[in-house]
């Protein structure tokens, strides 16, 4: 069975995403066939069910920690202030996914899901989904790797695409503190980014450029610069492409392209290329979460990140950033492998944020 075949086979059988299952694969046929079978121990029902009765009970028959072991003094989540925050992940690809699972592991108690896709087999490399959650809905594979590590996390999940359901994104942002927009398409990005702009919350947006060469992180707050300014200001060009599908729809790739003129188009860079955009997301969130709190782990981190709004980063002296100086040689303008801030203005005319405050 060739790509295509598998990827027609794994589509065939599961895109509906009210279907509730896994896809699994099957030996005997050379298949992936639709299973409404029990879930696995390990998986997302199994595991809240457990903690349920575990927190419930005090004999704790679940062997899962309680809630004291979880969140008291000197326990796994020693802080407890992101235990009542609620954070909202708009798409969740490689860093989206990562994003939560890095949340669930410093405490955060509210998590609501955003994806319509399945994980699919070119996924694997840079998602945290794994080998055995190809065809799964990426919210399911999600939620899974929150409640693995905090079992007590509460998560809503809705499996639908952005660009359709705008009523619904906007109830999402209004009772979310934070929302995280990792997207693989700049029509989301402005879509969140309206709605973000009309409620007065704060979104965070990460990017990488061609085959991974650089990353950009953006943090759009209330009455600053939003995603619009960003591309007045001319900054987001020649973006990575790693979905075709994704990249037809939003006209990226033309409609007249081959498939196979296409293949050579969609590019992904390396797993390592995107981790520095994880982690600066994850800092500027923390910021976000806990502004003015005294003992929060990273004071003073605040303040240097609200210095600026947009964040750069290169992984190689390549194309976009062959003008960079040798790492090995810095001082003199930028390097690869350092971040680089700088505040991008509001526009008087952005087309997104001056037409709404008209
Ligand atoms: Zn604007």
């Amino acid at each position: 069975m060739n790509n295509n075949d598998l990827h027609e086979n794994i589509r065939e059988q599961s895109y509906d995403p009210n279907a509730v299952g896994r896809v699994r694969y099957d030996k005997a046929t050379g298949k992936f066939r639709f299973t409404t079978e029990p879930p696995a121990v390990g998986s997302s029902e199994v595991i809240h069910e457990a903690a349920q009765e575990g927190f419930a009970a005090e004999a704790n028959p679940s062997g899962l920690p309680t809630l004291e072991q979880l969140y008291g003094r000197g326990c796994v989540f020693e802080k407890d202030n992101l235990r009542n925050k609620c954070v909202a992940f708009l798409a969740l690809g490689s860093v989206g996914a990562a994003l939560t699972e890095k949340f669930a592991r410093e405490g955060l108690g509210r998590f609501i899901l955003v994806d319509y896709d399945r994980v699919e087999p070119h996924n694997l490399s840079r998602h945290l989904a794994g080998i055995e959650d190809i065809g799964r809905l990426k919210t399911d594979v999600v939620e899974d790797a929150i409640l693995r590590k905090n079992p007590l996390a509460q998560i809503e999940k809705y499996p639908v695409n952005i660009l359709d359901n705008h009523n619904l994104i906007a109830e999402i942002i209004a009772k979310a503190d934070l929302v995280f927009c990792a997207p693989d398409n700049t029509d989301c990005r402005y879509v969140v980014a309206s709605l973000a702009e009309k409620a007065e919350k704060t979104v965070i947006y990460g990017w990488a450029t061609t085959r991974a060469e650089g990353v950009d992180v953006f943090i759009q707050r209330p009455g600053e610069a939003c995603y619009g300014c960003v591309a007045a200001a001319g900054l987001i060009t020649k973006e990575e492409i790693t979905n075709e599908a994704s990249a037809r729809e939003s006209g990226v790739i033309p409609a007249y392209t081959s498939a196979a003129d296409a293949d050579a188009i969609v590019q992904v860079g390396l797993p390592s290329d995107i981790d520095p955009m994880i982690n600066l997301m994850v800092k500027l969130g923390l910021t976000e979460l806990t502004r003015g709190e005294e003992d929060s782990g990273i004071e003073g981190l605040g303040e240097e990140l609200r210095a600026d709004n947009f964040f750069i980063w290169a992984n190689r002296r390549t194309q976009h950033y062959l003008g960079y100086s040798p790492f090995t040689a810095p001082q003199d303008g930028p390097t690869i492998l350092r971040w680089y801030g700088c505040t991008i203005p509001r526009i008087p005319t952005c087309g997104l944020c001056a037409e709404i405050h008209r």
